[in-house]
């Protein structure tokens, strides 16, 4: 086989991480407000600009010390990759050791270069320390994607374990340790630069599929979402109570729907605002009597439901009531002054997991149905 050579390799490399550089850098404007990008793209055009002020120390025949630039392009990289990644994840950004510890290693690499008059102890010592960089990066990469899955993490955590793997090697690879002659040497770098070559690329997709993925789950949240009141919405509504159903549980969940009392009165005395206003009240005042697991849903207009997901057995008159009294103890305020609101709730509990949710519903809403014609502001339960 032809022996590789580091130096075209090097300018194959520079080509991809300033194609890479431009991209993310290009992506982090046109997106805005994903702050990570520019942490990426700053990895990229570590790599790309060190690179190009190697190329430039080369051609003005600056010292040979100089040269090392590139040795240090590598690790401003992880240290970036890994400060991106925390900004990703919404973690600390914790950078000053980080920081520090790339600051002392590129001195290093300088000093170790001038010192010794050889390039290997610069690359081995650079190496290391970039690994030491990607492995916490990998561990972030590894936990996120044990908590939400997802393929995207999985391919940057991948990617990066890889990373280290061979840095580890390249490093040591380049060292008297193990190459004992020069063109040893120089084909252990190669071969350590050509897979570089191609982690750094399945990086650069990991991100973009990160930052898509993050957006559709973004997505997918508003879609459930509604603008009101911020409660969940039909869509999201439907959703949870099919899954809820689906569950074995020796607790089927209970169902309450809501519909405010003479709620046209409302909008027809003080306006379609003033009306807005109570809602999104309701809205607060249904989130605020909950607990984490139970679920608030503005189903439209001026009709809630709320879902009780492992509600106690035999109390489902009380959660009906405790809905109710949240919305009437005390009056909303408005811009038209405090407004006395009361709602009718139909309250039914799932006949196990076998019932459908149109069923469940349905008898709620009969029970609603009950309740209005009763005379308002009371709970009837379904039969
Ligand atoms: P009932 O006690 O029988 O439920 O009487 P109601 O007046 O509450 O019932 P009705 O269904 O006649 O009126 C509901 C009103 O809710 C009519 C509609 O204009 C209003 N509404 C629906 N969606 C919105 C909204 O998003 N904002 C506002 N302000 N009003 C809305
Ligand atoms: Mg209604
Ligand atoms: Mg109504």
């Amino acid at each position: 086989m032809e022996p590789l050579h580091a130096d075209t390799l090097l300018r194959v490399f520079q080509l991809v991480t300033t194609m890479l550089a431009l991209a993310t850098l290009g992506g982090a404007w046109h997106v805005k407000g994903e702050r990570a990008l520019w942490f990426w793209a700053g990895a990229f055009a570590a790599a790309a600009l060190t690179q190009a002020a190697r190329a430039l120390a080369i051609a003005v025949e600056l010292p040979r010390v100089f040269w090392v630039v590139g040795h240090n392009g590598g690790l401003i990289s992880a240290l970036l990759l890994l400060l991106g990644l925390r900004v990703y994840l919404g973690r600390p950004l914790d950078w000053r050791w980080p920081v520090a510890f790339t600051g002392l290693t590129c001195i290093g690499s300088f000093t170790l270069t001038a010192w010794l008059g050889q390039f290997w102890p610069s690359l081995t010592l650079t190496l290391l320390a970039t690994a030491a960089l990607t492995i916490p990066a990998a561990h972030a990469a590894l936990q996120a994607w044990r908590e939400q899955r997802g393929f995207p993490m999985l391919l940057l955590a991948a990617d990066l374990i890889i990373c280290a793997m061979v840095e580890v090697a390249r490093g040591l690879a380049v060292s008297p340790l193990i190459a004992e002659t020069r063109v040893q040497l120089m084909q252990y770098n190669a071969i350590g630069l050509l897979a570089t070559i191609g982690l750094v690329i399945g990086q650069a997709l990991a991100m973009l599929l990160l930052l898509q993925d993050r957006a559709l789950r973004q997505i997918e949240r508003l879609i459930e979402v509604d603008v009101l009141t911020g409660l969940l919405n039909r869509r999201g509504f439907d959703e949870r109570l099919r899954r809820l159903l689906q569950r074995d549980d020796a607790h089927p969940p209970v169902l309450a729907l809501l519909d405010v009392d003479h709620f046209k009165r409302i909008n027809d005395t003080h306006g379609h605002a003033v009306g807005d206003a109570v809602l999104s009240g309701i809205g607060e005042r249904l989130r605020d009597t909950l607990r984490p697991l139970d679920l608030a849903v503005r189903l439209g207009g001026e009709e809630f439901a709320v879902i009780w997901a492992q509600p106690e057995a035999g109390g489902d008159m009380r959660l009906g009531e405790r809905v109710r009294t949240a919305i009437a103890c005390q009056p909303f305020m408005t811009t038209a002054g405090p407004l006395a609101v009361t709602v009718s709730v139909g309250v039914a509990r799932a006949h196990g997991v076998q019932e459908a949710p149109e069923a469940l519903f349905s008898r709620a809403d009969a029970a609603l149905y009950e309740a209005k014609r009763k005379g308002r502001d009371r709970v009837l339960l379904a039969a």
